[in-house]
């Protein structure tokens, strides 16, 4: 309603962005605007924006704007191949713009994967030659 006070709706909205049952990350605060992020791309179902720290000259993230249940990649369900197939898409898109040398496209997954935010991520690095094997 319209005298819904802020504090009202920004618990709405945290309630709405943890409906999947898993607490929020700050990604949330970039998708919402909260946070200031260097965007580079944006469409109906995903968000690319510069990580903030820099593994490689390019290095940015592709993440689903709704989370929906995808707080790693091994959480994903089957409803959501076409969804996993466009953030793969996006991030080949851009990763051959800013990188037509070739790129590299991670995720993390998991304690083992070293996954530190809990919001699927496809990170697109580049700009450099990257070595084989990982750390
Ligand atoms: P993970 O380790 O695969 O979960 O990657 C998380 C990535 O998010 C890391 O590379 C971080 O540098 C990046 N990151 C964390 N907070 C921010 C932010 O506020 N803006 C942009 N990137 C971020």
């Amino acid at each position: 309603s319209l005298n819904m006070s802020d504090e009202v709706k920004k618990a709405q909205e945290a309630a709405e962005l943890a409906a999947d049952g898993s607490p929020p990350t700050i990604f949330d605060n970039i998708i919402s605007g909260k946070w200031d992020s260097d965007k580079i791309h944006e469409d109906d179902l995903c968000l690319a924006f510069r990580d903030i720290t820099p593994q490689a000259p390019v290095h940015f993230l592709v993440i689903p704007k709704n989370r929906d249940g995808l707080t790693q990649l091994s959480k994903a369900r089957e409803d959501q191949k076409e969804l996993l197939g466009h953030l793969m898409y996006v991030a080949q898109m851009l990763g051959q713009k800013e990188c037509p040398d070739g790129f590299r496209v991670t995720v993390n997954d998991g304690k083992d994967g070293a996954q530190s935010v809990y919001h699927l991520h496809l990170h697109v690095m580049g700009g450099r030659q990257m070595a084989w094997p990982p750390g």
